[in-house]
C-alpha cells in the first residue's frame, strides 16, 4: 500500500506532458482557412433548415443543401489526403410538424469518423460538432440572406478544421467531426444524433460544442477568453444518484464539468493563443445549444462561445436601421480567434484521444472514521496505463489545486481529510498523455 508522507502543501494547477505531435496539428489550424471556410459557409446565402435542397438549388449553390454537400466534400477531401483514415457519413431524417417547422422536411447532419487505433480504446469517442444551418430575423424566411458567419459558420469552421489537421495523425481512441442542422428549430438535428449515439451503445467521453465562436469585433469583446459552459447535477439523473450527489457535495462534479476542467487542464499543456473561461452553468439565460441534446442522452458535453455577444448581429435580417448595422456577416468575425478557438478544441480532442482509459471503480473507504482518505480503483483495460495521479481540491474550490503522482499503485492513503476536500483519480501513460479525473464513489 501507497502512504504518502508529505502531502504537497501549495497549490498545484494540474497540467499535461504537451506532445509534439499534437502541438504540430494545432500550429496547422490556420485563420486563413477559417476565413475562406466561413465565406464559403456565407455564399450559400441561407443555410435555413427550411431552404432549398433540390438538386438544381444545391448546382446553384444555394440553401442549406449546397452548404451541406459542400461540407461532406470537405471532409471527403482530408480522407483523401489521409489515405482514406475518416468514414465521412451522414445521418438524415425527416423532422415531423412542429413550432418553427410548417411541413415535414428532412434534416442532415454530415459527420466524419476518425477510428482509434486500438481496440479497447477505439470504443471510447469524444466529439467536437457545430450547427451550419443559420436563420434570418424570420423563421419562415428561407430566401433571404442569413449569412450566420458567426451563428454558426464559426462552431461549423471549428470542426472542418479539427478534422483538417487530426485526420494527419493517428490516435487509439476514436474522433468524430460533426456539423449538425435543425439548431435553429429545436436542437433537432443533435437530438437526433445523440439519440442515435445512444441507441447504438456508443461511449461518448466528450461532446464539445461550438457555437458563436467567432469572436465578434464589437467593443467589450476579449479575445482572449472563450466561454465555457458545463451543467451541474446530470440531466436524467435518477433520485439515488441525486441523494449520492446531496450528500457528497457533488453538485459541481458532473461528467460535463470535470470535462470543462480537462479543457482548462489542456489548454495549460498546449498553446493555444486563447483561455478557457469556466461558466458553472449549461447555457447562458434564455439560450440553448446542441451540447444539451447530448447531455438529456447522458453524455458529458460543454459548450463554447465568445466572450461578448453582439445580439445586433444573430438571427438578423441585414439591413442598416437608425444607423446601426444589424446582420451576421463575415466582417464582424475575428478569423484568429477562431482558429485560436478551434486550437482548444483540437487539443482536447486529441488528448482525450491518446489517453490511456480511466481508472476503473474508483472508490474511497469509508467505513472507519479516520483523518487519513484511502483511495483504491482499478487498471483500465486497455493496459495503456503506466501509471496515476490523484488530484484534489477544496470543496469550494472551482478548480482542482493539488495534484500527486502515485507510480503504479492503485491504492494510496494521503494525510488529506476527505471532508474537507473532493478527490479523484486520473490515468497516465508512458508519453504523459492523461485520462480525464474519475471522482470516487464511498465504500463501508
Ligand atoms: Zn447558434
Amino acid at each position: 500500500m501507497f502512504v504518502l508522507q508529505a502531502p504537497a502543501q501549495q497549490a498545484h494547477q494540474s497540467s499535461q506532458t504537451a506532445d509534439p505531435k499534437i502541438q504540430t496539428a494545432l500550429n496547422e489550424i490556420s485563420a486563413q482557412q477559417v476565413q475562406s471556410d466561413i465565406e464559403k459557409l456565407v455564399s450559400f446565402k441561407t443555410r435555413s433548415t427550411l431552404s432549398a435542397q433540390d438538386e438544381a438549388s444545391i448546382a446553384a449553390g444555394h440553401g442549406v443543401g449546397a452548404a451541406r454537400e459542400w461540407i461532406k466534400s470537405q471532409f471527403e477531401r482530408d480522407s483523401r489526403d489521409c489515405g482514406g483514415c475518416l468514414e465521412v457519413k451522414t445521418d438524415s431524417f425527416t423532422q415531423p410538424v412542429s413550432d418553427r417547422v410548417a411541413t415535414p422536411t428532412v434534416i442532415t447532419n454530415v459527420y466524419a469518423v476518425l477510428k482509434g487505433t486500438n481496440p479497447d480504446d477505439a470504443k471510447r469517442i469524444v466529439l467536437v460538432t457545430g450547427h451550419y444551418d443559420s436563420r434570418n430575423s424570420s423563421n419562415e424566411n428561407v430566401t433571404d440572406a442569413a449569412p450566420g458567419a458567426n451563428d454558426d459558420g464559426s462552431g461549423t469552421t471549428v470542426s472542418l478544421e479539427c478534422a483538417r489537421v487530426l485526420s494527419k495523425l493517428k490516435f487509439p481512441g476514436t474522433i468524430i467531426f460533426l456539423t449538425v442542422a435543425g439548431e435553429e428549430q429545436g436542437l433537432y438535428g443533435s437530438k437526433h444524433f445523440a439519440e442515435f449515439a445512444k441507441s447504438q451503445g456508443w461511449d461518448i467521453v466528450a461532446a464539445l460544442n461550438n457555437d458563436i465562436v467567432g469572436g465578434d469585433k464589437s467593443a467589450g469583446q476579449d479575445p482572449k477568453l472563450v466561454r465555457v459552459f458545463s451543467e451541474s447535477i446530470p440531466d436524467g439523473a435518477t433520485e439515488a444518484q441525486l441523494r449520492m450527489i446531496r450528500a457528497l457535495g457533488g453538485e459541481s462534479d458532473s461528467a460535463s464539468r470535470e470535462l470543462a476542467r480537462y479543457v482548462t487542464q489542456t489548454a495549460r499543456t498546449y498553446q493555444t493563443g486563447v483561455s478557457p473561461l469556466i461558466e458553472f452553468r449549461r447555457d447562458r439565460f434564455l439560450r440553448g445549444g446542441d451540447h444539451i441534446s447530448f447531455n438529456e442522452e447522458g453524455f458529458p458535453a460543454v459548450r463554447f462561445t465568445e466572450y461578448r455577444e453582439n445580439f445586433n448581429r444573430q438571427h438578423q435580417t441585414v439591413r442598416t436601421e437608425n444607423g446601426i448595422e444589424y446582420g451576421d456577416l463575415p466582417k464582424y468575425v475575428d478569423f484568429d480567434y477562431v482558429a485560436n478557438v478551434a486550437r482548444v478544441n483540437a487539443a482536447t480532442l486529441a488528448a482525450l484521444a491518446a489517453a490511456p482509459g480511466v481508472p476503473q471503480k474508483v472508490r474511497i473507504e469509508t467505513k472507519d472514521l479516520v483523518n487519513d482518505s484511502t483511495l483504491v480503483w482499478e487498471a483500465p483495460a486497455d493496459g495503456r496505463a503506466s501509471g496515476y495521479e490523484v488530484l484534489w481540491r477544496a470543496t469550494s474550490a472551482p478548480d482542482w489545486e493539488h495534484m500527486q503522482s502515485v507510480g503504479k499503485e492503485t491504492r494510496v492513503t494521503l494525510p488529506v481529510s476527505k471532508d474537507n476536500v473532493i478527490f479523484a483519480v486520473e490515468s497516465v501513460d508512458d508519453a504523459g498523455h492523461k485520462s480525464q479525473p474519475v471522482v470516487p464513489v464511498p465504500e463501508r
